[in-house]
């Protein structure tokens, strides 16, 4: 990255090529993990946080590639995005977590008012198709529209923000639970809250990694509180890795908190074996 003159050039296409190559063999990649069922959902519990009871779990999508072990979401959904193929594999984690949320409430091992949370991507809102998806996944599975949350976030690429509007109004009217993830950060800003009919509002794990040392983040976490409260809207922190994080937040009046301190993502099986209510 050093080199000069002459050389740059041809370094930055090298550069350029390699990279649009590693991008093709990853969408040939994504392609056939969808038809061989490569990836698997892990789930993280979400407490409340005062009396500790077990709220629900969010769904977070991993690649269990073969030869390459686990591939984090970071590393795949942008691709995924750009050539389209989030929408299937969107399409199957939502089947995915309500198929498993299913198997939990017919377990009776967990609380029976067990919520699950999906992250979805701009793309799939964007689909007009979404709402009824989601519906007939919900009667497929046997759920309510309530035991599901959709968590979002905008992004800066997001072109067509009227259909997005439609097929949130949508999942909303359906009664499908909609969460403000990320919020504060650049992806989710105030200009959401305008017109997203949400009912939760996740606070971004940068200003809960900052809350017990820097001054700043206390205020602008306790005014986030204020805000999801004052618009009706459950407030969730995102991130708590210390019991420190966790008295502060519950001291702020934060409604749901998750993180590594309280319960690290984890296979369902995983779950099955650790939880004794
Ligand atoms: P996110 O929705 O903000 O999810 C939270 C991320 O923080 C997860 O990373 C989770 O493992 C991690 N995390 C949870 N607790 C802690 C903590 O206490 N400390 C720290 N440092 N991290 C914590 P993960 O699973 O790698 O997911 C990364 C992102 O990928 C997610 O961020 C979400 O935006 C996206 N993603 C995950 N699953 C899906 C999916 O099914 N569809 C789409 N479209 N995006 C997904
Ligand atoms: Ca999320
Ligand atoms: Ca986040
Ligand atoms: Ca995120």
């Amino acid at each position: 990255a050093k080199s000069q003159g002459g050389n740059q050039a041809s370094l930055f296409e090298q550069g350029y090529s390699s990279r649009a190559l590693h991008f093709l063999e990853l969408e040939q990649a994504l392609r056939k993990a969808l038809d061989r069922e490569e990836f698997i959902l892990n789930f993280q519990p979400i407490y409340n946080a005062f009396d500790g009871a077990l709220h629900g779990f969010e769904a977070l999508v991993r690649w269990n590639r073969p030869g390459r072990g686990m591939v984090p979401p970071d590393e795949f959904i942008p691709a995924a995005e750009s050539t389209g193929l989030i929408l299937r594999i969107g399409d199957w984690v939502i089947d995915e977590a309500l198929r498993q949320l299913s198997e939990w409430r017919q377990s009776n091992r967990f609380p029976a008012k067990l919520t699950v949370s999906v992250n979805v991507s701009p793309f799939q809102l964007a689909n007009p198709n979404l709402v009824g998806l989601v519906r007939q996944l919900l009667t497929k599975h046997h759920l309510a529209p309530s035991d599901l949350l959709l968590e979002m976030t905008e992004t800066a690429f997001m072109a067509d923000e009227s259909r997005m509007q439609a097929t949130v109004k949508g999942l909303a009217a359906a009664g499908v639970g909609l969460s403000i993830d990320d919020f504060g950060t650049g992806y989710s800003s105030l200009a959401y809250l305008r017109y997203l009919p949400a009912k939760e509002l996740k606070i971004d794990r940068s200003f809960v990694a900052g809350l017990t040392t820097n001054a700043r983040d206390e205020v602008l976490v306790s005014a986030v509180i204020a805000l999801a409260h004052a618009l009706d809207m459950t407030c969730v922190a995102e991130g708590v890795e210390t019991a420190e994080q966790l008295e502060h937040l519950r001291r702020l009046g934060c409604d749901q908190v998750q993180g590594y301190f309280l319960g690290r993502p984890v296979p369902a099986s995983a779950l099955a074996e650790t939880w004794q209510e």
